[in-house]
């Protein structure tokens, strides 16, 4: 397969040495029969595991009744998968999309019209943040590797240092529109902005009136034990993006707003074929209740206890590994040397997870995960880390 697909595909993955024949629950199967745990989650996708019974039933019941139809019909799955967030969250309005970084272009074109009704125009974001692959997300994107040879990007764009309360007061303004935050950074290495950074992005909103962006995408959904992560802290934004668990394993992304800017955008003025497609919809919502039927709460408790056993190894390895990171089952293992390297050694222990901005070990798992499958993580990257 690897000699097949490197003759076909561009070559721009960097991928396990796995060809996959099934997956079921935290376990994906290779055609040889191994086992690997999933401590990947499909990139903080499959938040309820592979296979689960309620995404199944929801995908099935709806490609019965219709897979795609157009946004030029009401669809059911989209009305009350929108009003399930909007029960949920502190929004109001939904716009769906495929992808995360089709929803970052969508809140990107909001940003901008609304700060073209309002006088504002810079769009600020922070280093180490990642928002996509698109031209509107990579704008707002500071790292060279994403971005080399293929610019120009959008103008009037400002990527800062993140958690520096200083340069930040010294950047916004009454030009600014936007600012942009990943309340955990995903590809960033899992820092998490310090309750000082948070709370001079909410007194400068105050002064200057800018718009608030939280890129949920990968925080989002319960990952971090509540519906989005900046419920962690205080604050509250004008608009979300999400992605990846929403649809739970189908392609599924959105923006959710506030009500003030429900009216931003004239009919056809934003849009897309498959946006909102009715079985990712449907499974988006069983995704959902089963956060809300205490998969959300489990997220919470088994977040704490694998946050207590990454802190007993890095007392345990204190030359190897220097600092625990995130929120809930979104949580990232600080090394001083290549994080490559151990997800090799760990995927030849047959557990699967990867490395996030060079020297972090993501832990991204699904979040119905056991104690007892942390437990066996555990125990393997504990004898990984000694071998090495
Ligand atoms: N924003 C964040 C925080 C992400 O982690 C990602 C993907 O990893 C994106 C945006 C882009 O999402 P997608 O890959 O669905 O376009």
């Amino acid at each position: 397969m690897k000699t097949r697909e490197s003759k076909v595909i561009f070559q721009t993955y960097k991928r396990y040495p796995i060809e996959v024949s099934h997956a079921k629950g935290c376990r994906i199967f290779d055609i040889n029969g191994n086992s690997y745990l999933d401590m990947l989650g499909g990139i903080a996708v499959n938040a309820l595991g592979h296979g689960h019974p309620a995404i199944i039933a929801a995908a099935k019941d709806q490609i019965d009744k219709y897979m795609h139809i157009s946004n030029y019909f009401y669809q059911a799955p989209q009305v009350e998968l929108a009003e399930k967030i909007v029960e949920m969250s502190c929004f109001d309005r939904i716009f769906f999309s495929n992808s995360g970084t089709e929803a970052m272009e969508g809140a990107i074109k909001l940003v901008r019209k609304w700060g073209k009704q309002n006088g504002k125009s810079t769009l600020v974001a922070f280093s180490g943040g990642f928002h996509g692959r698109t031209y509107g997300a990579l704008s707002i994107m500071d790292k060279p590797a994403y971005k080399e040879d293929m610019g120009p990007f959008l103008d009037d764009t400002l990527v800062i240092p993140h958690n520096d309360v200083k340069t930040l007061e010294a950047t916004i303004n009454e030009k600014t529109a936007a600012v942009f935050l990943e309340f955990v950074q995903g590809e960033g290495g899992l820092s998490v902005p310090s309750n000082a950074f948070v709370s001079k992005i909410k007194e400068l909103k105050e002064k200057y009136g800018f718009l608030l962006v939280a890129d949920e995408i990968q925080a989002g959904i319960g990952r971090t034990g509540k519906l989005f992560g900046f419920e962690h802290f205080d604050i509250e934004p004008d608009l979300a993006t999400m992605a990846k668990g929403i649809g739970g394993g189908l392609p599924l992304g959105g923006i959710a707003a506030k009500e003030f800017l429900a009216g931003i955008w004239n009919k056809g003025q934003h849009g897309t074929t498959y946006g909102g497609n009715a079985v990712a919809c449907a499974t988006g919502l069983a995704v959902l209740k089963e956060l809300e039927n205490g998969v959300m709460d489990h997220v919470q408790k088994v977040g704490n206890f694998l946050e207590k056993k990454l802190l007993n190894i890095r007392d345990k390895y204190k030359d190897k590994v220097t600092e625990v990171r995130g929120i809930g089952l979104m949580r990232g293992l600080a090394l001083n040397f290549d994080a490559a390297l151990l997800v090799e050694k760990l995927v030849q222990k047959r557990v699967v997870a990867n490395a996030a901005s060079g020297t972090v070990l993501r832990l991204v798992p699904p979040l119905i995960i056991s104690y007892e499958e942390i437990t066996h993580f555990i125990e393997v990257l504990d004898n990984a880390l000694n071998e090495m």
